[in-house]
């Protein structure tokens, strides 16, 4: 109970970040007792929402839940339960389908019970697709147990704390990053909403993802802006590192496009390292077009579209272009069309006069 003090003392937050209500208290000690745990040792991060913890688990075996877990550090992360800091949350919910005719709750045991049940899923799916991020071990309530990143007890770096790794490293991290950006959108159907050098550890040379309570699955309403918003942040982040990034509207492209596959994925990222080498990074005009598409228009509502209703959204969509009320055409390239609208799009722009073999 000693190391529950252990907390970061410089945090702002203390006014909410008061200790953990009894009910965790009883469920942290239950996991010890129960043999799911063998200790829980000191906080090693606290924010507005959450506490992590770091512990060990004894190695767990469990075939009614098919659950089987080598002895190994773990990160125990606890929603709060007594917070304000679930207000702000409320646009992460909104446009979810998954909660569709569900209120939100305003209960703070409620919504930490939801926000870790969230954290959890989302792991859980995202490992199944490749993402490096921990492995979700078990949840219970408000509190989510997965694998521990860094080393015994310190948890590795932040990438905003990374310092002393070559600008080499971070080309490859900005790589990384990208093609996991796309492979959640596409694959695991999920927009991480708060990705940034705050919620990216670094591991044995590599990224990792974590802070996924909020994440959203990409067919939400608002899945398109908070996917934009994430492209720019690791955008202005890796480019602070040196890093010849690509502009936010060709990582947003590249996130979200169907005609790029595993036959062109090669070439298209060559093929852009090519394009982004001989540019120069401080292109007044890529900054002024990024900046214009941060304020782009962006059609809601994606999914549950009927193809009338998409053909009507598609001639709205060109009626704006063709008014001037926006120059960016993304959302055809989103469902998947041609700049015309007029069909599927096969091919990247970029790739199209290369030639490449069809698949
Ligand atoms: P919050 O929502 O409070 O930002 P995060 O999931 O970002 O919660 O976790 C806060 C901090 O806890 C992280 O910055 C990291 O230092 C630490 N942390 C979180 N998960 C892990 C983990 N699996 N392994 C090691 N440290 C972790
Ligand atoms: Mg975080």
């Amino acid at each position: 109970k000693k190391s529950e003090k252990k907390r970061n003392r410089k945090d702002k937050d203390q006014s909410t970040s008061e200790s953990m209500d009894k009910g965790t208290r009883i469920l942290l000690t239950k996991f010890v007792s129960q043999g799911k745990l063998e200790e829980i040792n000191g906080c090693v991060a606290t924010g507005k929402e959450s506490f992590v913890f770091h512990g060990t688990c004894p190695g767990y075996d469990d075939e009614k839940f098919n659950i089987d877990f080598d002895a190994q550090d773990v990160a125990i992360k606890v929603f709060k339960t007594a917070t304000l800091g679930y207000k702000d949350r409320q646009k992460y919910f909104t446009g979810e389908f998954r909660f569709k005719g569900v209120k939100y709750s305003h209960n703070p045991r409620r919504l930490a019970k939801l926000w870790a049940e969230k954290e959890f899923r989302n792991l859980k799916k995202m490992q199944k697709h490749g993402i490096n991020c921990p492995t979700a071990m078990f949840l219970k309530n408000n509190v989510v147990v997965m694998s521990f990143v860094g080393k015994q007890s310190t948890p590795a770096p932040r990438l905003k704390d990374l310092k002393g790794v070559t600008t080499r490293r971070w080309r490859q991290l900005y790589r990384q990053m990208i093609c996991s950006m796309r492979v959640m959108y596409q694959k695991v159907e999920l927009v991480h909403a708060d990705l940034s050098e705050y919620n990216i550890l670094y591991s044995q040379k590599k990224a990792v993802i974590i802070d996924v309570s909020q994440s959203i699955h990409s067919q939400t309403e608002n899945a398109l802006e908070f996917l934009r918003k994430d492209c720019w942040n690791i955008t202005k982040f890796f480019k602070s590192k040196g890093v010849k990034c690509w502009s936010v509207r060709e990582l947003f492209g590249f996130v979200t496009s169907l005609s790029i596959n595993s036959n062109n994925l090669e070439p298209f990222l060559e093929e852009m390292q090519r394009i982004v080498d001989q540019r120069d990074p401080k292109d007044s005009e890529m900054i002024e077009k990024d900046s214009l598409f941060m304020k782009a228009f962006i059609p809601k509502s994606l999914s549950d579209l009927d193809q009338e209703e998409t053909e009507q959204m598609s001639l709205n969509y060109v009626e704006r272009i063709l008014k001037g009320e926006t120059s960016e055409m993304f959302y055809g390239e989103v469902m998947g069309l041609k700049k015309t609208l007029d069909g599927i799009e096969t091919q990247p722009e970029i790739l199209k006069n290369l030639d490449l073999k069809d698949n």
